[in-house]
């Protein structure tokens, strides 16, 4: 039990005799009543590293185990939060809004704005009109935000609730109260995509509600306005870099959806919004000659929108290693009309430089990897260009159009090219199946590899998203010049450390414990 007068935490606790005794009595008592049999479950947990196992695991379809995607609202929060003053309402049940601000708060360690109608079983059985009606005024009232950005959980869309014709119910009822307060509403039933199709049906319905012009009103455009969407983003260090390499080129670039300081503000006094597009510029993104999308999975529908009704000059790049920051600088060298910066230049050099230093140590290496498709394809580039291998490239949200094309056409420059696979849709249940089948050096992803590390003891390299378990790393950029040199020195020094830990044994194995690598 805890004493008040030496309170510890579960690492310490859980030793304590008295727990232990639980522990004892509670798997004794399940062996009696036939629930557990410690031999067989060694047995099946050997079953599950075999080639047999792995045909079954992967022929599996109804099923997801330790999903590497999350649900559409939750992208749908990030993208609101994007925009100055602006409340993320989920109109749906409260517990799904636990969580995602839960998610987002564990991931950046600060505190995430977001309000649900509490959709509960009456709700489910007569609608969410009501939730509705209520929960837009209080949150109106309550938390004073200049948007409100409404999106859907699983419940709302499972009985069908019509959110536009909501809202604008909302707003007659609300006797004036939501009068000017833009309400962009966007459905983002979870039972299809991920949280990347969330934020962009959110980035899509806030550009539009925010940018409605009359039917035949032309635009006035800006020749030297650019629009940059960060998609959804969780290196909050990627948004500042973007924004920094943008301004050695011009001014008038702006980040449309740049919610880098709502999860970055400093002690002191809470404010609940920070930051954020102001929504006077992001009024005016219609009138932009062009913009371009830092990730093309995440903003599909917002850039056929872009395309479309607003007739504007789309691009996207994944300013993620080298190549990816090349292709990323030279097109706003081509839409700004000016020169790449001296800056810029020596960054470059000072890249290609650690990169040829480190290049021994990353080479040949075998990897495996997850997450988001253009995470993937910006970091599976990054390995290939050190010479890795990426052995197992899973993308559990892979959309069904071209992205396996697209990482194909990266891995085909792999000199090691026969021995990389994709694997689109599959889990990380899946994942851990291929590890003990065909093993690799290293494993790159979020904190849920942190089981496949324990079971296989395959060095996990923590990059993407959600990172729960270490501290910051979300404050670091992994685009532009900068955040190659952050993923070079991540990805380097675990093989560096791993190299120390293979070779430290005395006499055995520490002719190569080198001091200098
Ligand atoms: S999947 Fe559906 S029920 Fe689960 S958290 Fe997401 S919206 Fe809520």
């Amino acid at each position: 039990m805890q004493d008040v007068e030496n309170i510890v935490n579960g690492q310490k606790l859980f030793l304590k005799p008295e727990y232990q005794e639980v522990f004892k009595n509670k798997k004794q008592f399940e062996g009696h009543a036939g629930a557990s049999n410690p031999e067989k479950v060694i047995d099946i947990a050997k079953w599950t590293t075999t080639w047999e196992y792995r045909e079954k695991n992967l022929a599996r379809e109804h099923i997801t185990i330790n999903p590497a995607k999350a649900c559409q609202p939750l992208g749908a929060v990030m993208a609101a939060l994007g925009f100055e003053n602006t409340m993320p309402y989920v109109h749906g049940s409260h517990g799904c809004v636990a969580y995602f601000r839960s998610y987002f708060t564990r991931h950046f360690k600060e505190p995430t704005p977001c309000v649900s109608d509490s959709m509960s079983e009456s709700a489910a059985v007569f609608g969410g009109l009501a939730n509705m009606k209520e929960g837009l005024r209080n949150c109106k009232a309550l938390y004073k935000p200049d948007m409100i950005a409404v999106s859907t959980t699983c419940m709302a869309e499972v009985i069908g609730d019509d959110l536009n014709a909501f809202v604008i119910g909302a707003r007659k009822d609300a006797e004036g109260e939501l009068d000017n307060t833009p309400i962009p509403a966007a459905h983002t039933p979870s039972f299809v995509g991920s949280h990347i199709t969330g934020y962009d049906n959110m980035m899509n319905a806030i550009l539009q509600e925010l940018n409605m012009v009359e039917e035949g009103v032309e635009v006035e455009k800006d020749a030297e306005r650019i629009n940059i969407i960060p998609g959804f983003e969780p290196y909050l260090g990627s948004l500042k870099e973007v924004k920094k390499i943008a301004s050695m080129f011009s001014d008038k670039i702006v980040m449309i959806g740049d919610h880098e300081e709502q999860w970055n503000t400093p002690a002191g006094e809470y404010k609940l919004y920070a930051g954020g597009t102001p929504l006077a510029v992001a009024k005016t993104a219609r009138s932009a000659a062009a913009t371009i999308s830092l990730q093309k999975y995440s903003t599909q529908a917002t850039a056929k929108m872009i395309k479309g009704d607003w007739k504007q000059n789309y691009a996207t790049c994944n300013p993620i290693g080298l190549g990816g920051t090349d292709a990323f600088v030279m097109k706003l060298s081509e839409l700004t009309g000016k020169p790449v910066p001296k800056e810029l230049t020596l960054q470059r050099g000072q890249l290609v430089d650690a990169m040829q230093d480190s290049y021994p140590y990353m080479h040949g290496k075998k990897f495996a990897i997850w997450g988001d498709p253009d995470f993937l394809l910006g970091v599976v580039s990054f390995l290939v260009e050190m010479g890795a291998i990426p052995v197992h490239v899973l993308c559990h949200n892979a959309p069904r159009k071209n992205w396996e094309k697209e990482m194909q056409a990266i891995l085909d420059k792999c000199t090691f090219k026969e021995e990389c696979h994709i694997w689109a849709g599959k889990d990380l249940w899946h994942l851990r199946s291929l590890l003990f089948t065909e093993p690799v050096d290293f494993m790159i992803g979020n904190v849920y590899g942190k089981e496949l590390y324990r079971d296989t003891k395959i060095p996990l390299i923590r990059i993407g998203f959600p990172i729960f378990d270490r501290h910051h790393l979300h404050r670091y950029s992994i685009s532009g010049y900068e955040g190659a040199l952050n993923l070079l020195t991540w990805i380097t020094n675990s093989v560096l450390d791993a190299l120390d830990e293979e070779t430290k044994d005395i006499a055995k194995t520490d002719y190569f414990f080198d001091c200098v690598r």
